[in-house]
């Protein structure tokens, strides 16, 4: 009885939400094994669980939307600003503190 033979591989994900431009990432576990005609098949697992292929049915973990996709491997290596948190914008600073009510000078 042969004990069969399955590769294991980790993946990282990334994820970009189409509506809300959420950028986030899933690890998962890849098995590379075959099923019972000997076709090579990719079994995606998630926390030991069987999920779908994240391509196929990802949503996003932000609204809920469907409309997502994924990135090339190692597209966050070379882009490591698409996975920054937004920082807030000095201009939005800027744009509430003016413009400044003027004061009526008769009114105190
Ligand atoms: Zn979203």
């Amino acid at each position: 009885m042969g004990v069969r033979n399955v590769e294991q591989e980790r993946r990282t994900v990334p994820f970009e939400c189409q509506r809300c431009w959420h950028v986030w990432q899933e690890d998962y576990v890849v098995q590379h094994t075959a099923d019972r005609h000997g076709n090579d098949i990719e079994v995606w697992l998630r926390d030991g669980v069987r999920v779908p292929p994240p391509s196929a049915e990802a949503t996003c973990v932000k609204c809920g939307s469907a409309k997502v996709t994924t990135f090339p491997d190692g597209y966050l290596t070379r882009h490591p600003e698409a996975a920054m948190p937004g920082e807030p914008s000095p201009l939005d600073d800027e744009r509430l503190r003016s413009p400044v009510p003027r004061r009526m000078p008769w009114i105190t």
